[in-house]
């Protein structure tokens, strides 16, 4: 069953002009997220997403899912937890790696989350007040509403998860923050549609590289994470970049 990419951000961490890569993925009423940057409430309103007759907002969220602790995939879920608790009253379904949960809350969101003034005395908060936490295990699928979902590790500065989305019959495929690995591509390579990143360095992907692969893996492929500078090279490199704001339908 066929089901929407919503492409909200195709930057790199420090892009200019694009927000931090991140997308959404929905089937019917159900909405998942990949990922959140910075203002993350203020790239779904740029968009203007349409779901459930308003603009798509974190409250329309039926989950997360977490890839990986950089900020620029990251920065937002602070804020984003902080809005359903005190705005919309609700916890949110967080789906991560387990190298992501066991240090999520100590070492990232309890400095900013784990204490709140009611006007009165000053209370303890834990990341139940906030969300409920699933942990994936590496390879295994994991369902999520419509979705399966299974996770693969990438190389990358940190743990890093590659996802291949699945529903029955159709499948997206995320190459999340990689160095260019002919593994990962073969991982990849069945998907209806592929996202996939480039950005310099050693732990990213040359762009070059995605070039070089046959042209029944670059129809598929729309380019993510790119760096302000490589947006020139679209043409000469035959490949296609993903545009933000728009909603692919994988089928
Ligand atoms: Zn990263």
């Amino acid at each position: 069953m066929s089901f929407d990419v919503l492409t909200s951000g195709v930057g790199n961490a420090f892009s200019q002009r694009h927000w931090g890569t991140h997308f959404l993925v929905r089937q019917g009423d159900f909405v998942l997220g990949i990922d959140c940057p910075d203002s993350y409430r203020r790239a779904l309103g740029e968009h203007g997403f349409q779901h459930d007759g308003g603009t798509l907002d974190v409250d329309d969220l039926d989950g997360l899912v977490i890839t990986h602790l950089h900020g620029d995939h990251v920065n937002g879920l602070e804020m984003t937890l902080a809005y359903r608790r005190y705005v919309t009253d609700e916890t949110l379904d967080l789906y991560t790696t387990r190298e992501v949960a066991d240090v999520l809350w100590d070492r990232r969101l309890e400095v900013s989350l784990g204490q709140t003034w009611n006007g009165e005395e000053y209370r303890s908060l834990g990341p139940g007040d906030y969300y409920d936490l699933h942990e994936f295990v590496w390879g295994v699928e994991e369902a999520i509403g419509p979705f399966n979902m299974t996770t693969r590790r990438t190389t990358h500065h940190i743990p890093t998860a590659a996802l291949r989305i699945e529903t029955d019959s159709t499948t997206l495929g995320y190459s999340c923050d990689t160095a260019f690995d002919p593994d990962l591509i073969e991982w990849l390579e069945d998907c209806d549609l592929i996202l996939h990143e480039t950005s310099p360095g050693p732990a990213h992907t040359d762009l070059h590289k995605l070039a070089d692969l046959p042209a029944s893996i670059r129809d598929k492929m729309r380019i993510v994470h790119l760096p302000d500078d490589a947006w020139e090279l679209e043409d000469e490199v035959g490949l296609t970049f993903a545009r933000e704001g728009e909603i692919y339908e994988v089928e």
